[in-house]
């Protein structure tokens, strides 16, 4: 069978040209704070991230954005956010001068941060930014349905629908809406869909206008591995990605990785912490223009620890650098679909199972050669190391590629 190299795969070759002046950028799209149900100061958050060698960040709170003045209520009490032990740490860590307390009919409160006032104090240049973002959070019945918002200018309200499927393309027609009205890239990403069992399979496949979905989401109450009844985030990832390449021609699906961490204060034990997933966008600058471009072109890649060098695609065979840490074994599975023989008499070739393993190696750099039958390719890379804070107990660190598109 004939095939052309897609754009994709031709982005994926430029992203291993020499002269390519592009590098790669690691961020956070999805993360929260007492803005709405973190359990820390917007402060104490971004620091986090700063000293976690990111490089950009989005403060996704749910229906809010942090550009207005917001008091918080301070209480000493169990499964309290903000208590005064936790005042007086930021007290100690900030200043007194950086913390505003008041006190309002006898309770005690304190200002939350805006991102501008976090902006002012940590992004520098080149090295962190934050690409004002919001958790569009809306539901079907009890189906909840939550979209990230990236790069908004102000609020976008939830919009509603008369199906999960209508609530969710209403949202994200609202994130690009918000883009052309002000001028501006933005970007939308699916979360969790597993959340409540929310969001199935089927809606993802028909995901029109942005591509985007969380194929791993840190927060310990999203079931990114599906259960007896439903599928795993990678296996809705596959079907969704063969449906939408083979019947409704809607083009790739990308992955992300993202935290949705709340909780900032308990031990690596805890909840739903930072650091558990994160995205590397292969970008020219550190700018949001910059970083949503990349996204949009899929040159980015989801990681929970495993780090690439270089990913090359040159239509024969699609190579993969790993930048490999002492000790730790990589195994790359190269997961797709195959076109096989017209087996019905229509004239047309079928559609081979969604997913399977066409080949994998523990080669560094992991090299897998087409055959010429595939509807996509992707890579998902599995180190030999335990995740230090894993999602589930047993993880190991990983990394999911962009799917080469085939045709
Ligand atoms: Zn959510
Ligand atoms: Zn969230």
């Amino acid at each position: 069978m004939r095939f052309r190299i897609t754009l994709a795969a031709s982005l994926l070759l430029a992203v291993g040209c020499a002269r390519d002046s592009a590098r790669w950028y690691r961020g956070n799209t999805h993360t929260h704070t007492l803005w709405s149900d973190g359990d820390a100061a917007p402060e104490l958050v971004a620091e986090w991230y700063v000293e976690h060698d990111y490089d950009f960040l989005v403060l996704s709170d749910h229906n809010i954005l942090s550009n207005t003045q917001k008091w918080f209520p301070i209480i000493d009490a169990p499964n309290s956010r903000l208590t005064t032990e936790r005042v007086d740490d930021l007290i100690a860590r900030y200043g007194a001068d950086h913390v505003e307390t008041r006190e309002v009919d006898g309770k005690r409160e304190m200002r939350l941060r805006t991102l501008d006032e976090l902006r002012a104090r940590y992004e520098q240049p080149g090295e962190f930014i934050f690409i004002q973002g919001e958790e569009i959070t809306d539901h079907f019945n009890r189906q909840p349905v939550h979209i990230n918002g990236m790069n908004l200018v102000d609020l976008v309200k939830p919009r509603g629908g008369n199906s999960v499927r209508e609530v969710m393309q209403n949202n994200i027609d609202a994130v690009i809406e918000h883009g052309h009205e002000h001028d501006r890239p933005t970007l939308a990403h699916l979360n969790h869909p597993n959340f409540g069992w929310g969001v199935s399979v089927e809606d993802i496949a028909h995901l029109r206008g942005e591509n985007f979905f969380e194929v791993y989401n840190g927060h310990r109450s999203v079931n990114n591995y599906g259960d007896t009844t439903h599928p795993g985030t990678e296996q809705m990832w596959d079907i969704a990605l063969t449906e939408r390449l083979t019947e409704l021609h809607l083009g790739p699906l990308y992955g992300l990785a993202t935290d949705d961490a709340h909780n900032y204060h308990q031990a690596p034990e805890g909840h739903s912490n930072p650091g558990r997933g994160w995205i590397m966008v292969r970008a020219k600058s550190l700018d949001a223009d910059s970083i949503l471009d990349a996204m949009h072109r899929g040159d980015f890649y989801a990681s929970s620890g495993v780090m690439i060098d270089r990913i090359e695609s040159n239509g024969k065979k699609l190579t993969i650098h790993i930048q490999a840490e002492p000790g730790v074994a990589y195994t790359t599975r190269f997961l797709g679909t195959r076109w096989l023989p017209d087996s019905d008499g229509d004239g047309r070739p079928e559609v081979g199972p969604a997913g399977e393993v066409l080949d994998q190696t523990m080669d560094n750099p992991a090299t897998y050669t087409f055959t010429g039958d595939e509807v996509y390719v992707r890579a998902v890379i599995i180190s030999s190391k335990p995740h230090p804070n894993p999602f589930a107990k047993g993880d190991l660190e990983m990394a999911w590629l962009q799917p080469v598109v085939r045709n």
